[in-house]
């Protein structure tokens, strides 16, 4: 049987089938909707390595998402290549975190057919404003459950803190907004909203919103993880240092406080005295225990600074800007929080952890 057929008969059969990524599977598809056998299937880019993870697990199956970039790449420093142009030009949407985190879609934010659901498409400080999503029955019982974590307090807090913060990187606003799960669930909404207008077939919506129903049910539970496992860090133990800012939100939502070197130095300058002292100062004051390497091996910057304070580097790293090269999106939040509590005095239950990343993975095949 040739791939072609194996793949329709599989598509007719409503056989689960692993078709995204791959060319001939697109091909196939293509064929199928020529035949108008098919509603339209789309073809969706989606530009970071986390975007794609996001969208592949609340797209229908039988939609074709693209992964734009390489989880090697950092997006912060992206440049397009013509080959990455002529895909994002010949998509029928293209979803990306937006320019704070990824500044190379400047041109292409603009684009009726672009999708941010970064940190200038969600609702961040004010929680309280939800009316203005779908009002599909699912997003009702978002609602409520939205509300049930309002109590837990740290929302209030986040207010308060982000005031502090932000004007150092990234242009001013802090993109890295998925360490806080509560904002991913607020990403796939952005994410199920747009996929939805697509889909004329009630059927197909419905579909949509049951997978997005267990995409944020994931995302609660992540939460819930986490919050029990930062529980059994020593109160006074609860400070992440690392270089760049990117753990805010984190810290925000779970109860840290966070110091980014970068903070100190800026980009440019050298590591000049007065700086480092006050950087020393800081560090001593906090009671630091250990500073988050953010890449393998340290920069040269973190490196420096352990020597000199006497504290000692993480033996992981953390992942701030995406995923790890293996997993999803829970992966990373797991692998993260375990580095981050082991670290700092806690006992983190990893089993747990990879139980969610793997229902999380069960959406993404
Ligand atoms: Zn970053």
């Amino acid at each position: 049987m040739s791939i072609f057929k194996r793949i329709f008969s599989s598509y007719i059969s409503h056989k689960k089938v692993s078709i995204r990524n791959s060319l001939i599977a697109s091909a196939a598809l293509f064929s199928i909707n020529t035949n108008g056998a098919f509603a339209a299937s789309k073809n969706y880019v989606a530009v970071e390595p986390l975007t794609c993870d996001i969208v592949k697990s609340i797209a229908l199956p039988s939609d074709e998402v693209i992964c734009l970039v390489d989880r090697k790449q950092d997006v912060h420093d992206l440049k397009i290549s013509p080959k990455q142009a002529r895909l994002l030009k010949k998509a029928d949407k293209v979803f990306t975190l937006g320019t704070e985190m990824t500044p190379a879609m400047r041109n292409w934010v603009k684009r009726n057919s672009t999708v941010v659901l970064g940190v200038s498409a969600i609702d961040i400080d004010d929680h309280s404003d939800h009316d203005d999503h779908d009002d599909h029955g699912h997003s009702a019982k978002k609602h409520d459950d939205h509300d049930d974590h309002d109590d837990h307090g740290h929302s209030a807090k986040k207010h308060d803190d982000h005031d502090d913060h932000d004007h150092h990187d990234h242009g001013g606003v802090d993109p890295h907004v998925w360490h806080d799960p509560h904002n991913i669930i607020k990403m796939g909404k952005v994410v199920s909203k747009s996929l939805k207008k697509d889909v004329p077939e009630r059927k197909l919506r419905k579909a949509i919103s049951n997978r997005l129903k267990t995409f944020d049910k994931t995302l609660e539970d992540l939460d819930k993880w986490i919050v029990k496992q930062v529980s059994t860090i020593p109160s006074s133990n609860r400070v992440i240092v690392s270089k760049h800012k990117a753990m805010d939100y984190y810290g925000d939502a779970f109860g840290f406080e966070t110091i980014s070197l970068l903070d100190f130095f800026g980009h440019s300058s050298s590591l000049r005295p007065q700086n480092i002292s006050k950087v020393l100062n800081e560090l001593k004051e906090e009671n630091v225990k250990v500073i988050f390497k953010e890449q393998e091996p340290a920069s040269k910057l973190v490196n420096n600074l352990s020597k000199q304070s006497s504290i000692p580097l993480s033996s992981n790293q953390i992942f701030v800007d995406g995923l790890m090269m293996e997993g999803n999106t829970i992966t990373v939040a797991v692998h993260n929080t375990c580095t981050i509590v082991n670290e700092l005095g806690g006992s983190c239950d990893e089993t747990t952890g990879f139980d969610l990343a793997s229902n999380w993975g069960s959406l993404n095949q």
